[in-house]
C-alpha cells in the first residue's frame, strides 16, 4: 500500500462477519514460526498507514459470516496444517475474538500478527502466540503482557546505538520518532526491510545481523519474499 491506505479506525461488531481480505496456505516466512507451513487469514483494513508498506489488505469486498470463512479455511487447509496465522492490515480492528476461540477449540495453533495499538479480549491459551511488531510510540497497555514476541523491521539508518531498534517513524518517511520498544527478557527478532534496491537490501541485511550479535536477539530474512510466495 506505500502509506497510500485510508486509516481505519478499530471497528468492533460481535465478531460473527468479519471483513476478509484472503485466506491462503503457504510457509510462514518469518518470526517464531518461519518456515512452518501455515493457513494465512488475512484481514482488511489497517488503522496505520506505513510509508513502505507493500501489503494489499484494502481491495476485498468479501465480509464472509464466521461459518462461511471457516468453509474456506476449512477447504485451503490441509490436515496436517496446524497452524493458522491471522494478520492483516491490522487484525485487531475487527473483533477477532469469536474466530480466535473456534480455532483453539479445533485444538490448532493461532498466531496473530499486530502493530501493537489495538486490542480485542481474548482467552490466554498456551496454542495462542501473540507477535508484535510496533509501528508507533504506543502499545494497548491490555495488549502488552499478552504479546509473546516483538518483531522490528530494520533500516541500515535509523538504528538506535543504545538497543538497535529502530528510531525512525514508519508513517513519515525521514522522520526520527519513537518505537515502542520491548519489556526486559522479551523475545525479539530483527529482519531486514526490503527496500526494493540490493545495495540498500544488503547494508539492511548488515545491520541486522550487526544487530542481533551485539543485543542477544534473533534474526531471520522475510524468507516468503525470498522465494517468491506469499
Ligand atoms: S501497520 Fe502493518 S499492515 Fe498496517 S500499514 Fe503498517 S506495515 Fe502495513
Amino acid at each position: 500500500m506505500l502509506g497510500k491506505n485510508p486509516v481505519r479506525p478499530q471497528e468492533l461488531s460481535d465478531g460473527q462477519s468479519l471483513w476478509i481480505q484472503s485466506v491462503f496456505y503457504t510457509l510462514q516466512g518469518e518470526g517464531p514460526f518461519i518456515g512452518k507451513p501455515a493457513l494465512f487469514v488475512r484481514l482488511a483494513g489497517c488503522n496505520l498507514k506505513c510509508f513502505w508498506c507493500d501489503t494489499d489488505f484494502e481491495s476485498s469486498t468479501w465480509h464472509p459470516t464466521l461459518d462461511e470463512l471457516f468453509e474456506r479455511i476449512e477447504s485451503e487447509r490441509p490436515q496436517h496444517c496446524k497452524l493458522v496465522v491471522i494478520t492483516g492490515g491490522e487484525p485487531f480492528r475487527q473483533n477477532i475474538a469469536p474466530l480466535v476461540e473456534r480455532l483453539l477449540a479445533m485444538k490448532l495453533s493461532v498466531q496473530i500478527e499486530t502493530n501493537g495499538t489495538l486490542w480485542v479480549e481474548l482467552p490466554e491459551h498456551k496454542d495462542l502466540h501473540i507477535v508484535c511488531s510496533p509501528k508507533s510510540s504506543f502499545i494497548h497497555e491490555r495488549l502488552l503482557p499478552r504479546i509473546t514476541t516483538f518483531k522490528y523491521v530494520l533500516e541500515s539508518d535509523g538504528i538506535s546505538s543504545d538497543d538497535g531498534l529502530p528510531n525512525r517513524s514508519t508513517q513519515k518517511c525521514d522522520t526520527e520518532t519513537t518505537i515502542a520498544r520491548p519489556p526486559a527478557g522479551s523475545d525479539i527478532y530483527v529482519m531486514p526491510l526490503d527496500a526494493g534496491e540490493e545495495k540498500q537490501n544488503e547494508a539492511n541485511r548488515r545491520i541486522c545481523v550487526d544487530v542481533a550479535m551485539r543485543f542477544g536477539y534473533r534474526m531471520t530474512l522475510q524468507s516468503h519474499k525470498l522465494l517468491n510466495i506469499d
